[in-house]
């Protein structure tokens, strides 16, 4: 989605709902949106926000909203999922397989076909989380940047 459209329909969500709350944008890559308690403000991710479609952003902002009506301390839990169901955020369209991710430049894959993804070449050397939980030369990873 464009970002002038993404901000106009979050803005108009946060009103909507009643929230004294700004708008702004963030850099993150992992996650859509954030709603930050200390500013009050509800951020969105520009890189995911151009890849998303309209109705993902308008459900990664009602997921935020539900968030700042309930306040902080409520995580995902109970009151938060009333609330999300209230105003009509349904979670499921914010987590799924077909929600845009940001693919991150460097991957290794171990020898027992274990992929991991950075978006910063690690410092050092690294092994498998999965293969061995403290460093082992056998599961060590090497790391290559996509494309390359
Ligand atoms: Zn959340
Ligand atoms: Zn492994």
């Amino acid at each position: 989605m464009e970002l002038e459209a993404a901000r106009d329909l979050a803005t108009t969500l946060i009103a909507r709902h009643g929230l004294d709350w700004g708008f702004g944008w963030d850099h993150a890559r992992r996650r859509a949106g954030q709603a930050n308690f200390t500013l009050r403000r509800i951020t969105l991710s520009k890189h995911l926000t151009t890849l998303c479609s309209e109705e993902q952003v308008r459900q990664t902002v009602l997921h935020e909203i539900a968030h700042a009506l309930v306040g902080p301390g409520h995580g995902h839990g109970a009151v938060w999922k009333r609330m999300a169901h209230r105003i009509g955020a349904d979670s499921s369209r914010v987590t799924g397989p077909d929600f845009p991710r940001v693919a991150a430049p460097w991957r290794a894959t171990c020898s027992a076909g274990h992929t991991h993804e950075r978006f910063r070449l690690p410092k050092g050397t690294v092994s498998c989380g999965y293969c061995s939980r403290s460093y082992s030369t056998k599961h060590a990873l090497s790391w290559v940047r996509a494309g390359e």
